[in-house]
């Protein structure tokens, strides 16, 4: 909310004070409010229509709604509406009028106008439409001037779009009509019949009616209209939409997207023995959608970009956008046909879908090492965060829904989905599924919470989950798990103790179930352990194979934790990690040693080195990709500038090598992007820019636009001479929306001190950017080399921090913090942040998020003062 419409507000309630108000109502929605309203309250059933008029800043609606008023002892109550920025024009409650006063984002229904039983609310009213910041969002089309609008609702912004009781647990049937141009079409959770048609002149209207739908959360009722194309209609088929412009492009890629959507849904009806829960299931791919995808119930909104990809792809990228579907679908068993209670288990829909879609693609596609990439993918955020201050039990509380923004980051989307894989491994995978089955199955099309997923687990398995749910689900943190061996030869192993502590320092030990791997010159062995405790002794049964090269803790990632190597394991892990068969294996030694590093344990130059001798040979792609990243990090991030530039030639020979002569083109494409992310010296750069002009090419590989602009933006932010020229040039030739997008970008990394305050200042005070932009860009405007211009707006990003919260979607508040703070890396930086943290007042979640989000800059100072030489000067 702008400062603005808060004294507007201010003022129509003092307006407003003469008028009988029964109670001051709360802001937001208070559980406790939430719990009432699910006591008294059954059978909602909203009738809405909308008439949609183009570019208009508001809709107008109609609505109607019902809802059943149980009997309760103190005889009727009043009831709280939710309705945020939007303006009622008139309210009836059972046929009589009565006052529509907004406040504080409620509307009062009175209880001398209400009634036991079912109760009719007519109101008329209009809502906000704009390019950011609202619940209806316009999305204007730069290739052909087409406008689109669609709704954004998750977790409380449905109250922005219509009067509603807006809480998960208050499941409604809703029912939809749309006016709209003639041209346009609109998807919604049902399918939509045209029911009126008028051509006055040019500009024709339609009216469209969707069918009741099964009863929903507010969060999953959708639409999105505009001149939408459905695209390779097959019967049978899930539906996909797309803007008119990309018809074409979209045409090419819907074969794929549908056929692993319907593989799911037949895999998927038979793992939770439930079929698909709703009548029909369509994709609507929206450009700079907020979030990769939102599971609508029977309408998935896709981000467009993450479909029709917009630099050339790697096949890891098709597995990434696999998983992206198959986490949208899985959400419609998990979130839409049984949902969480409030928000506070938020990892129940998350944590589900992000396994669940593993676990399919592991089924659909086995030969693709789907639990090696599950690693990759899901663990290092998951770690990241649970070693931080900033971290939080994966069930959150959350005492008001205005909150529950902030629950959403690595603990649901990557804790929860790891800590599930550790359970099925409890539990084995029979066990997991039946618990699975039953949860479903008694929850369907209501709600639930997480001692109901952990009682059906329980009955299944006729186990105690008891401890394991409050180490893992109700508390915080997670255990670091140390080995420690002795062991002679002929005789072997004589001893195992496996330690674990607390990452935080807080009390606390978790039940561990791991998979140990012994590595021996010529083979392996594995052993199951399981305890619970802070150690145990094990290894006679090891004993006669002689003595292993080393033992690591974590094999095929079953547990959840920091799994360091031993030193002596450590140090022949180094001499031998090349030589390793095992891909998941390699990646796991790959993935503890950079924990190393991160821990300060292991000088980062080590880890570059090694990765600069084993990548030639590195043939797994997305292994080399996560190296090659974490290479980057470590260059840009902790090494000294005379360490940087030592090392930095190296990587970048060796990546303009390999760009050319690696034999897979998805290997000549990683080698690509990372030439672009080292590139520092006149030559590197004097190669992008060949790239560019077309002198040199990556053979095999057509460039797409987006691969273009990202070697311009590289260019602007590293001062390049000819990088102005370049920029002028690329907006010319690529002058698209998304060009415009990707041109808005590149010049929030250029390195002046006017750019800066000029993009900081639209950030807070420009409400007409679409959001995407503003997102994508606030990394290139921290870029890595120019932490001395963005030191003055740390603070100042940090200030700004409520206001981000309230206006924009879910993760915009971690991409800021992580953009401003990520920025830095020195300790007048910390210094600044604990300065922040010390004086400010700020919600909890806020002070949470910049601890967790701080982290990386403590760390980064901590291996900078032990290992950068040259200290403390460093940066441009
Ligand atoms: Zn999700």
């Amino acid at each position: 909310m702008s400062a603005t419409s808060r004294f507007l507000r201010t003022l129509a309630i003092l307006l407003a004070a003469a008028a009988p108000l029964v109670a001051q109502a709360p802001e937001g929605i208070p559980r406790d409010l939430a719990r009432q309203r699910a006591q008294q309250l059954q059978d909602v059933r909203y009738r809405l229509s909308y008439s949609i008029s183009p570019k208009a800043p508001f809709i107008a609606g109609h609505e109607e709604l019902r809802f059943v008023q149980n009997a309760y002892a103190r005889g009727i109550l009043p009831e709280l509406l939710d309705f945020r920025e939007g303006e009622v024009k008139s309210l009836t409650i059972n046929g009589q009028a009565a006052p529509a006063t907004i406040q504080n984002g409620h509307i009062e229904l009175p209880a001398k106008l209400l009634r036991l039983g079912e109760n009719v609310v007519d109101i008329d009213f209009t809502a906000p439409v704009a390019p950011a910041g609202k619940a209806f969002t316009r999305f204007e089309d730069k290739d052909d001037g087409s406008e689109y609008i669609y709704t954004l609702f998750v977790p409380m912004d449905a109250e922005m779009a219509f009067p509603c009781f807006d809480q998960p647990d208050l499941k409604a049937k809703f029912r939809l009509e749309v006016t709209a141009p003639l041209e346009w079409a609109v998807i919604s959770n049902t399918t939509g019949v045209e029911t009126f048609e008028a051509n006055a002149g040019g500009g024709g209207i339609h009216r469209l009616e969707f069918p009741e739908t099964k009863p929903i959360s507010t969060y999953l009722f959708a639409f999105a209209a505009g001149p939408f194309k459905k695209v390779h209609d097959v019967p049978g088929m899930p539906g996909l939409y797309v803007r008119q412009s990309k018809l074409q492009k979209a045409e090419a890629e819907a074969p794929e997207v549908q056929q692993i959507t319907a593989d799911g849904i037949k895999y998927l009806s038979k793992y939770f023995a439930q079929p698909f829960p709703f009548p029909k299931y369509d994709m609507v791919m929206i450009p700079g959608f907020a979030y990769g995808g939102m599971e609508h119930a029977g309408a998935t909104f896709l981000r467009e970009e993450s479909i029709l990809f917009r630099a050339a792809p790697t096949h890891s990228d098709h597995l990434n956008r696999d998983i992206l579907l198959l986490h949208e679908l899985t959400h419609q068993w998990f979130g839409d046909l049984v949902t969480m209670r409030w928000f506070d288990d938020l990892w129940l829909k998350e944590g589900f879908a992000q396994y669940m879609a593993y676990h399919a693609l592991a089924d659909l596609k086995p030969n693709e090492n789907v639990w090696k990439r599950f690693y990759q993918a899901i663990k290092p955020a998951a770690y990241a965060i649970d070693s931080t201050q900033g971290t939080t039990p994966i069930y959150q509380e959350i005492t008001n829904l205005k909150d529950a923004k902030s629950a959403y980051g690595a603990i649901v989307y990557s804790k929860a989905p790891g800590v599930l894989k550790q359970l099925a491994f409890v539990l084995g995978e029979d066990g997991f599924r039946d618990g699975l089955r039953l949860y479903l199955k008694e929850h369907a099309y209501a709600n639930a919470e997480w001692s109901d997923l952990v009682g059906a687990f329980e009955r299944v398995s006729k186990k105690s989950l008891s401890e394991w749910a409050s180490a893992y689900i109700k508390r915080r943190g997670m255990p670091q798990l140390d080995v420690e061996w002795t062991c002679a030869e002929p005789s072997g192993v004589s001893h195992v103790t496996l330690t674990q502590h607390n990452v935080l320092p807080e009390a606390g030990t978790w039940p561990v179930a791991t998979q140990v791997l012994f590595h021996y010159r010529m083979t392996e062995s594995v052993l199951r352990v399981e305890w619970q405790g802070t150690k145990t002794n094990f290894g006679d049964a090891t004993k006669g194979q002689g003595c292993p090269q080393w033992i690591f803790a974590n094999d095929a990632d079953y547990a959840y934790g920091r799994f360091l190597l031993d030193p002596g394991s450590r140090k022949a892990v180094m001499a031998s990690l090349g030589g390793i068969h095992d891909v998941f294996e390699r990646t796991l030694l790959w993935g503890s040693l950079w924990d190393s590093v991160r821990e300060a344990e292991l000088d980062p130059s080590e880890y570059i080195e090694l990765a600069l001798k084993l990548l030639p040979n590195e043939r797994d792609e997305a292994l080399a990709q996560s190296i090659i990243g974490r290479m980057t990090t470590a260059l840009h991030r902790y090494e000294s500038p005379e360490v940087r530039g030592r090392l930095v030639p190296k990587a970048e020979a060796l990546a303009y090598d390999q760009m050319l002569h690696s034999k897979e083109a998805d290997m000549r494409i990683i080698w690509f992007r990372a030439l672009r992310g080292v590139a520092e010296t006149d030559k590197a750069r004097a190669r992008i820019k060949d790239l560019l002009s077309g002198k040199l090419v990556v053979p095999g590989v057509e460039l797409r636009p987006l691969d273009r602009w990202n070697m311009i933006t590289g260019l602007v932010a590293l001062n390049d001479p000819e990088a102005d020229a370049l920029l002028a040039a690329e907006e010319k030739r690529d002058p698209s929306g998304d060009g415009r997008k990707y041109a808005y970008m590149a010049a929030a990394a250029r390195p002046d001190a006017a750019t800066k305050k000029l993009y900081f200042d639209a950030y807070l005070h420009d409400a007409s950017r679409p959001e995407d932009w503003v997102e994508q860009s606030l990394g290139l405007f921290n870029y890595w080399n120019q932490e001395q211009l963005t030191l003055p707006y740390l603070s100042r990003a940090l200030e700004a921090l409520p206001q981000v919260k309230s206006q924009r979607k879910i993760f915009f508040v971690l991409g800021w913090l992580n953009a401003f703070i990520g920025g830095q890396q020195s300790p007048q930086a910390q210094a600044e942040v604990q300065k922040f943290l010390a004086g400010a007042t700020l919600d909890k979640d806020l002070k949470l998020k910049i601890l967790e989000v701080s982290d990386e800059l403590d760390r980064t100072v901590r291996i900078r003062e032990k290992y950068a030489s040259g200290k403390p000067e460093h940066g441009l």
